[in-house]
């Protein structure tokens, strides 16, 4: 079966146990947000025990406090009445593999899929690539604590994110499936 079967045959006996959920409310029933990575191996469901309708998850490289995560957690506020909110990154993230240079001058090459190799990402392909990605931020991260604390300072400075709401600052491990906290990054969300 391809990726394409796979998903629309999943998705057909999801949908056949739909039950109540047809039921649910638009607002995060538990009132919480979760801004956190797009990588594969963390599934926010499972590490911080969601059901369907419980709270917003927000994805994205990283889990980065990008103007785009913002608008998505004022929104969530605002509309949609969340009144806490959580910033995690995690362990092992490819955002820590690379930096802005090297990605604007892997794109300038070609626009293949780069191979990771034991000194970083290398490009493979042979195809015309664009000098684009050198105009982007591509908010990689140098020190992962740091970019938690970063990320929560970020949001918590907003000047359209209110002072009540604590943003708590957390790095998963992808070894252990545990959430440890940066006690800097939820000092630094403390509400006001
Ligand atoms: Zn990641």
């Amino acid at each position: 079966m391809s990726v394409l079967e796979e998903v629309i045959a999943a998705n057909q006996a999801y949908s056949k146990t739909f039950g109540d959920k047809s039921e649910l409310a638009l607002p995060p029933a538990r009132r919480f947000a979760i801004l956190t990575c797009m990588d594969a191996r963390l599934d926010p469901a499972k590490y911080a025990g969601l059901s369907e309708g419980d709270a917003h998850v927000i994805r994205n490289a990283g889990g980065r406090a990008s103007d785009d995560a913002i608008r998505s957690l004022v929104i969530s506020y605002k509309l949609l009445g969340t009144a806490e909110w959580f910033v995690i990154h995690h362990s092992d993230c490819g955002m820590e593999f690379f930096t802005d240079e090297l990605m604007g001058e892997l794109l300038s090459q070609s626009l293949e899929t780069a191979a990771l190799g034991p000194d970083g990402f290398h490009d493979v392909g042979t195809n015309p690539g664009s000098t684009a990605g050198r105009d982007i931020s591509w908010l990689t991260i140098a020190d992962r604590n740091q970019s938690v604390v970063d990320d929560v300072r970020r949001i918590r400075n907003h000047p359209l994110v209110p002072s009540r709401i604590p943003i708590y600052g957390y790095v998963y491990d992808v070894k252990t499936g545990v959430l440890n906290e940066i006690a800097e990054a939820t000092e630094a969300g403390r509400p006001g």
